[in-house]
């Protein structure tokens, strides 16, 4: 091989840096705060976190997992609240995690009204993307979420699940607790 050949090579190695880290992912509505039911949380002051969610994020954090947010936010999309509102409960997030000393790696959400959009859950897009920006070892993260759509998501990204929902509904998800509660034991035991 020529001396050529091998600057060619090693221009194509892929670019070094830290270690993939795992990550668990956690839908928003239902799990980071009381889910608005069928409609959108379309005001800053009906954004209730929820408690239990901050100490599954401890919990994320402390054995080292990477923590993101992954929304649909189709009623930015529908013209019902503006991207600049969605911001400001995204702030407010930011703050309350802040202010327990713990860290969020990011938040993505999607506001396309078409469900075949790539970014749009039950598709994977989002999740592929932060893994893209935060290199994430999917394989070894989690969904959290509290819809089938959710874990469905997570799955074609290549990450296993946890299902949070009193439904009865069949679930394909790998683990599956009524509530936010079991959260932080339950991520104990498998982070
Ligand atoms: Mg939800």
């Amino acid at each position: 091989m020529s001396s050529a050949d091998t600057t060619r090579l090693d221009r194509e190695k892929p670019v070094s840096g830290p270690p993939l880290r795992p990550c668990v992912f956690f839908d928003r509505d239902g799990i980071v705060n009381v889910s608005p039911g069928p409609g959108y949380v379309e005001r800053p002051e009906d954004f209730h976190l929820v408690s239990a969610w901050l100490d599954a994020l401890r919990v994320t954090n402390e054995r080292g997992y990477a923590a993101v947010i992954i929304t649909n936010q189709r009623g930015v999309g529908r013209g019902l609240m503006k991207e600049k509102t969605l911001a400001e409960i995204h702030a407010l997030v930011r703050q309350a995690v802040a202010a327990q000393g713990l860290v969020l790696d990011d938040i993505y959400y999607c506001s396309a009204t078409d469900n075949a959009h790539p970014d749009r859950k039950p598709n994977p897009g989002m999740l592929l993307r932060a893994a893209r920006d935060h290199r994430l070892d999917l394989a070894r993260s989690w969904m959290v979420g509290d819809n089938e759509s959710d874990v469905e998501a997570g799955h074609r990204a290549g990450c296993r699940a946890v299902r949070v929902s009193t439904d009865s509904e069949a679930t394909a998800a790998e683990f599956h607790i009524p509530d936010m509660a079991d959260l932080p034991a339950l991520l104990q035991k498998l982070l």
